[in-house]
């Protein structure tokens, strides 16, 4: 595989690091979905906050997946019983988390569904954008809404662990492609998925407490499960 770009991964020790530049595998993302991203970094769009509730909604989703499973599958919450989704922000590292104990996604699934393969939606949203008609807070209803994580931050991690397959790390660093690789620390989530968006210069207000207590009690109104925020400690 290609160089992989350089990682950010906070708190993993330098020779697992090593063990992650040695064995990532570099993805490519689909062209529209190239096309897309760097338009959404770029974006001068105002009403950025619209990347927590699609993400909020993206941890719902996995929720209500596995609970169904659950149904007919009684180990499938084995790995991890407690439904919920987490939020983390983190001043120092300019860095917010979402995490969440839904489906999570398996190797396949992270390569599949974060870049490579493009939804019906994409194309539509893309010339929506491209001929600026594009309204940004109905990305959502095209099916590509978790690319509206790239209006506050340029590098993503995604740790995603699901009962068939080992946890593993999606990230994406270049406005190009992606590196996947099996987690060198195991599987520490038992299940679901954690999402750490280094977040850019203009989106530092995602790390107050006041704005994120505003949005996450604004965007999960209608969400079964329940959501914690950490909040800074005085
Ligand atoms: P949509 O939610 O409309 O399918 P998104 O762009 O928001 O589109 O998400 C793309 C896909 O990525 C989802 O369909 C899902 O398969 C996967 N995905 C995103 N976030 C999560 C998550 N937190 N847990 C599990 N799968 C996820
Ligand atoms: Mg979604």
């Amino acid at each position: 595989s290609d160089a992989v770009p350089e990682h950010h991964f906070e708190g993993i020790p330098d020779e697992k690091l090593a063990q992650i530049h040695k064995t990532a595998e570099t993805f490519q993302f689909q062209t529209e979905v190239t096309k897309v991203l760097n338009i959404l970094i770029n974006s001068l769009y105002k009403s950025k906050e619209i990347f927590l509730r699609e993400l909020i909604s993206n941890g719902a989703d996995a929720l209500d997946k596995i609970r169904f499973i659950s149904l007919t599958d009684k180990e499938a919450l084995s790995s991890n019983d407690y439904l919920n989704i987490t939020i983390r922000a983190d001043k120092e590292a300019k860095t917010l988390t979402i995490r969440d104990s839904g489906i999570g996604m398996t190797k396949n699934d992270l390569i599949r569904n974060l870049g490579t393969i493009a939804k019906s939606g994409t194309s539509d949203f893309l010339h929506a954008l491209e001929n600026n008609t594009a309204d940004m807070n109905l990305i959502g209803q095209f099916g590509v809404g978790f690319y509206s994580i790239y209006l506050v931050a340029d590098t993503v991690s995604v740790v995603s662990k699901n009962n068939a397959d080992k946890q593993h790390i999606w990230e994406s660093t270049a406005e190009n492609s992606f590196t996947v690789v099996e987690d060198p620390r195991g599987n520490t989530l038992g299940r679901g998925t954690e999402i750490t968006l280094y977040l850019k210069d203009n989106a530092m207000e995602f790390l107050e407490d006041e704005k994120l207590k505003t949005l996450v009690h604004k965007y999960s109104q209608f969400i079964n499960f329940p959501i914690y925020l950490w909040t800074t400690k005085i």
